[in-house]
């Protein structure tokens, strides 16, 4: 146990610890205690309900003593085997990745979003190889889109304030605008064909002027999350899908913030009705009890592997990823999920926190839009409605810092190019109950007024 009576704690914080985004986040002068369910407590003993759920991943909440038990048992049971080798937890929890995923498909593990994705670019591309498709190398993702922090899935990111000061990135990633439903309504388009979207047609049009026979793949999340909360009109994932098929390209659905619950379904894609070639997961796969994550491979993909040459195989290698303590952590953490109905949960849960907050923050001026889907929530602001500027940063950190005054943490999202990092964001952990949705809605509402 530490010792919380420390007065040094802050002190040896700032001397030692480099910490991701500060003094960017204005949450990052706090320094956690404990955590149980939905809320944390800091070293000076303030409880604060964490709307974020970490980093968008403690989905089924904090201080599960099955998941610490799980691990515990895993680790003495079995301490460690490498996946070049096989062991029972990774088995049991491929085949219930599988089952989620509702199709037929092979799990390769890793520890992290960006490995996840760095995975599926590589598998991408090594599959039109071993096709023959030798020149399928170009990767298209989105503007506004984040993916991971190593090079290959930077180089996939669409935020250019992520990326500028280590340039070059990795090469061959090719980028569109993300379809965007406040912004860029499409709902006027008048055609059933999902093809028919501008946001689609733009993924069309760079295929076909890069020439089809050089795009390997398409990444992307199905509701863009870091980047603010940006909601797809509803058929453009069917859109994608079907240029996808046209051009012979693989569709990667990035699923390691939408996953697990965050959108009201197992999995993001689920709510439009698409099936990927590829999908990874992170974050609420173990709901951060423990590094893992998974890319899922359709299954006649994974099959272009099984040559008999010695470069037909994936020569992909990562020490730690889909360690038996860690797969054990994500089965029990799914076997929650699943006992306890989070991603039901989630879409009724979500939906009403949505239109609570729609409704009760309607007339406010620089509250621009409020969408989202389940338990996962951006709140655009802006200078004035009818202009959709964006709100001055000086006076979005001010509401977040109004919420934490007031025990609410909360996150801030979206670009910083053009001032659009605008989007204040709520993703509580699923297991929230109606009296903390509640404690949510009154201290955020309160903390927007304190702008007018
Ligand atoms: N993909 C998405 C959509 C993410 O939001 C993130 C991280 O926030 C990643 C990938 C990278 O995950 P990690 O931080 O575990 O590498």
């Amino acid at each position: 146990m530490t010792n919380v009576t420390s007065p040094n704690w802050q002190v040896k914080d700032e001397q030692f610890v480099w910490h991701s985004m500060k003094p960017y986040n204005p949450n990052a002068t706090m320094i956690v205690q404990s955590s149980k369910g939905a809320w944390i407590t800091d070293i000076e003993g303030k409880r604060y309900l964490d709307a974020m759920a970490g980093l968008w991943c403690v989905n089924v909440g904090y201080g599960r003593e099955e998941i610490a038990k799980a691990a515990y048992e895993q680790l003495l049971e079995n301490t460690y085997t490498p996946l070049s080798v096989g062991h029972i937890p990774a088995i049991q929890l491929s085949e219930k990745i599988n089952e989620l995923l509702g199709d037929d498909y092979v799990v390769f593990f890793s520890n992290s979003g960006s490995e996840a994705n760095e995975a599926a670019f590589k598998i991408a591309r090594q599959y039109h190889q071993q096709k023959g498709h030798v020149n399928r190398t170009k990767i298209i993702s989105r503007y506004r889109a984040y993916h991971g922090s190593s090079m290959g899935a930077l180089a996939a990111t669409g935020q250019a304030q992520r990326k500028y000061k280590y340039e070059p990135l990795a090469p061959g990633f090719l980028h569109v605008s993300p379809p965007d439903a406040y912004r860029a309504n499409e709902d006027h388009i008048q055609s059933k064909d999902p093809c028919a979207l501008p946001s689609v047609q733009a993924i069309d049009h760079v295929m076909t002027w890069e020439m089809s026979d050089s795009i390997a793949a398409v990444i992307m999340e199905p509701i863009i999350t870091g980047g603010g909360v940006i909601m797809p009109h509803d058929s453009y994932l069917q859109g994608v899908k079907a240029v996808c098929e046209k051009h012979g390209a693989l569709l990667i659905v990035d699923e390691v913030i939408c996953g697990f619950g965050r959108t009201g379904k197992a999995f993001g894609f689920q709510n439009y009705g698409i099936q990927p070639d590829i999908v990874t997961m992170a974050k609420g796969l173990t709901s951060a009890y423990m590094p893992l994550s998974a890319t899922a491979v359709r299954r006649e993909i994974y099959e272009a592997f099984a040559g008999t040459e010695e470069y037909d195989f994936f020569r992909h290698v990562n020490t730690f990823g889909g360690s038996p303590a860690a797969c054990a952590v994500a089965l029990k953490n799914i076997e929650i999920m699943e006992k306890e109905n989070l991603f039901a949960h989630s879409a009724a849960l979500g939906a009403t926190l949505l239109t609570t907050l729609q409704e009760q923050l309607k007339e406010h001026p620089n509250v621009g839009d409020i969408r989202g889907k389940g338990l996962l929530i951006g709140v655009e602001l802006v200078q004035d409605k009818d202009s959709k500027t964006p709100l001055d940063i000086t006076l979005v950190n001010k509401v977040i810092t109004q919420c934490k005054e007031q025990g609410l943490l909360i996150g801030k999202n979206g670009v910083t190019v053009a001032g659009f990092n605008n989007v204040l964001t709520l993703s509580p952990p699923l297991i929230i109950s109606s009296d903390e949705k509640n404690f949510i809605v009154e201290k955020f509402v309160q903390a927007l007024h304190s702008i007018k």
